[in-house]
């Protein structure tokens, strides 16, 4: 029987999600889901330092948001748990002291003083600063006696010091280093805790895991690790090392550098479907022209060996065309309800329709933190240059603008069932009366009651927003303002 593919996803409780975390779950669910397989979740919380409140309530929520469901995690529980790694301490230190039997590992005891010096001395000489193995040499009756003095120690790996380490990458191929390059890093820490180091193999050899996807900057520590399967005689599982996501000038995305996390394209407007959908393909190519996938498809057809290891540039024109198409597959009601409190966010006036406004907007808007300044005028008219009545393709300039407005008022004022089809009517009449172009008439109008040369909908729509009232108030306010 083919062993169950079983992948993990194992973040760091830092406290946002960013976009290579993201893609990371994402490949790992989708491994093995194209396999049918099962996706774990674990916590890897053993750097307490950097723990963060609530930020496990956060992976949560980013996974449910986006569709990544789990079969085995914190909060569902599985066969292999608990899978949160603070909650698994007794778990690691059984392990590396097999180690230190084994003589594959050593206890050290150097103090921080002893090694802030040696990173001293190790820069000042310029060299690379590492482990001088120092405790390497203490005998085992030494040992015995600094434990029973109850000093303070953490367990280091013994790396070999000749000979090399080969590992297969199902995206970088093979990798070689020497092995003398390796540093005896340390395993488990003064507070008892193991490193992600050594607690990413033995969690992922007791969970099963078959596949271990994460970002290409763990590369160069996977020999060690696998070093570590070895001394156990545990089966390595496949590696899959994802390039790095940059930004379109090449620059390393950070979120330090302010670069937006998860969190922060939401917070944007951005649909959770359309980041899935454009995070997919940043690294991955289905060897097809399709770029619009669903969760569901790339369940399917989604395979490791599209997987690229050139380096995947977020582009956020790319990613706004990806919301943009998204956006237009909603309903008119599901597009009203997320724009909803963009347009609250710019337009006090309680009387305005919001549905018809979202009838106007959903065609041709590809991020809502566009929305308010798209519509702001809607709750005032902004204060307009006169210029913006003169435009050479409608024909119009200051006086035959002022003269279409003046002649409009009668007709809207005399409107008694006011809406498009009515205004769209009597405007058209009042043009062929007035032997003028419909943009002689329509081109004022909407500079007048928007203020804004460009507008969503044409003027017929945003009277018909706007109601009668302010309409012909706007109207008059133009006139105003050509007569001067
Ligand atoms: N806890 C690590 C991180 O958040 C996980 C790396 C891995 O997937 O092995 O970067």
């Amino acid at each position: 029987m083919a062993v169950e593919v079983r992948t993990r996803y194992a973040p760091s409780p830092t406290g946002y999600m960013h976009i290579g975390n993201l893609r990371t779950a994402l490949y790992e669910y989708l491994i093995a889901k194209s396999n049918n397989g099962k996706f774990i979740l674990r916590i890897e919380d053993t750097d307490q330092e950097r723990y963060v409140e609530g930020a496990v309530d956060l992976i949560y929520r980013t996974l449910k948001l986006v569709g990544l469901k789990h079969d085995e995690g914190p909060d569902i529980g599985g066969e292999y748990g608990p899978y949160v790694q603070s909650q698994r301490k007794d778990t690691y230190m059984p392990y590396a002291k097999k180690l230190v039997e084994q003589g594959d590992a050593y206890y050290c005891f150097c103090t921080k003083e002893r090694l802030a010096k040696l990173r001293e001395e190790q820069e000042a000489a310029g060299m690379t600063c590492r482990y001088d193995r120092h405790c390497l040499s203490l005998s085992k009756e030494e040992v015995e006696r600094k434990l029973a003095a109850g000093e303070p120690f953490v367990i280091r790996q013994k790396m070999p010091q000749s000979g090399v380490t080969t590992f297969e990458d199902a995206v970088y191929g093979t990798i070689t280093v020497d092995n003398s390059e390796l540093e005896d890093q340390i395993l488990i820490k003064s507070d008892g805790l193991p490193t992600y180091n050594f607690a990413n193999v033995i969690d992922d050899h007791l969970m099963r895991i078959t596949h271990v996807v994460r970002g290409s900057e763990y590369l160069s520590s996977t020999p060690k690790y696998n070093l570590l399967y070895k001394a156990f005689g545990w089966e390595i599982p496949t590696y899959v090392h994802l390039p790095l996501i940059t930004k379109t000038d090449g620059a390393k995305i950070s979120k330090r550098a302010g670069d937006a996390s998860f969190e922060d394209l939401m917070e944007m407007g951005y649909l959770p479907e359309a980041i899935v959908n454009y995070v997919a393909l940043l690294g991955w190519s289905p060897g097809t022209n399709q770029e619009i996938f669903s969760l569901q498809e790339l369940e399917k057809v989604f395979n490791i060996d599209g997987i690229s290891k050139s380096p995947a540039a977020f582009d956020f024109a790319k990613l706004n065309w990806f919301n943009g198409e998204y956006i237009r597959k909603l309903s008119l009601e599901e597009f009203n309800n997320l724009a909803k409190p963009y347009y609250e966010k710019a337009i006090a006036n309680k009387n305005i329709d919001f549905m018809k406004i979202s009838k106007l907007l959903q065609v041709r808007t590809e991020v809502l933190k566009t929305i308010p300044e798209t519509v702001d005028f809607i709750d005032a008219l902004p204060d307009y240059d006169k210029e913006l009545y003169v435009h050479k393709k409608s024909k119009t300039n200051l006086e035959n603008s002022l003269e279409s407005l003046k002649a409009a008022v009668p007709v809207l004022e005399a409107i008694e069932d006011w809406n498009e089809q009515t205004i769209h009517d009597e405007l058209l009449k009042l043009v062929e009366k007035m032997g003028i172009k419909n943009s002689q008439m329509l081109w004022p109008i909407r500079i007048a009651i928007s203020g804004k040369l460009v507008t969503p909908g044409g003027a017929i729509e945003i009277a018909d927003i706007l109601g009668k009232e302010e309409t012909i108030r706007r109207i008059k306010i133009g006139i105003e303002k050509l007569s001067a």
